[in-house]
């Protein structure tokens, strides 16, 4: 099957026609059979949800607390908002057999909100390719947390998130490494290096943003 036929099935919402004879082993077959049905219900959701004034997608990358926004029209954000797209990406990497199917698979929805929703958020980014009109380009959180002195920090401090005095979010805490004359925090994509003496932010273990 090739992928535009694929395209065609799945733009049309009608049954996937597999070719015959065809050489997926039946309960692949039978999960592609079911795909079409799944991108419709998908994709009925995220028209809804633009209808209901939802036009925010809402995406965090693994190593970041602060969520980057995009309008659902950017190309950094059609991955999820275009359904049809999302599994033919899916069969894309079926067929080049860069992934395993199964039953129960699902693929990522977007997280989309309207823009009172978005503007109510603790800290975003606003994508500099779409640039979705947003009261801020970069709106920071706004720390009230008490400094916390390195020497203090123990294992109790770990999966929380740090920020340095000048507001750079560091992310979760994933270990520490004290020596003599300092101590070394490890994050997901960064180290953090400082004297026993300094000072750092510890966010309140509430204070997430928007989960992934
Ligand atoms: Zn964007």
């Amino acid at each position: 099957m090739s992928l535009p036929t694929l395209r065609a099935a799945f733009g049309e919402h009608q049954t996937l026609q597999l070719p015959e004879p065809h050489t997926l082993p039946e309960p692949h077959r039978q999960f592609w059979l079911g795909v079409p049905k799944k991108i419709v219900t998908e994709q009925r959701l995220v028209n809804e949800a633009i209808d209901r004034g939802e036009i925010y997608v809402v995406r965090r990358t693994a190593s970041s607390t602060v969520p980057t926004i995009h309008r659902h029209q950017c190309a950094s954000a059609v991955k999820l908002i275009d359904r049809g797209e999302t599994w033919e990406q899916l069969w894309t990497d079926y067929i080049n057999h860069r992934v395993t199917i199964h039953p129960g698979i699902t693929l990522e929805m977007p997280v989309m909100m309207d823009r009172t929703t978005v503007e109510n958020l603790p800290a975003y980014t606003a994508c500099n390719r779409c640039t979705p009109a947003l009261s801020q380009t970069r709106k920071r959180r706004q720390h009230d947390t008490t400094p916390t002195k390195l020497s203090s920090i123990a294992h109790k401090h770990i999966g929380r998130t740090f920020v340095t005095l000048d507001g750079t979010e560091l992310g979760e805490l994933i270990s520490f490494t004290v020596t003599a004359d300092g101590i070394t925090l490890h994050f997901p994509d960064r180290q953090h290096y400082a004297g026993l003496d300094e000072q750092i932010i510890v966010l309140p273990a509430s204070a997430l943003t928007v989960a992934a």
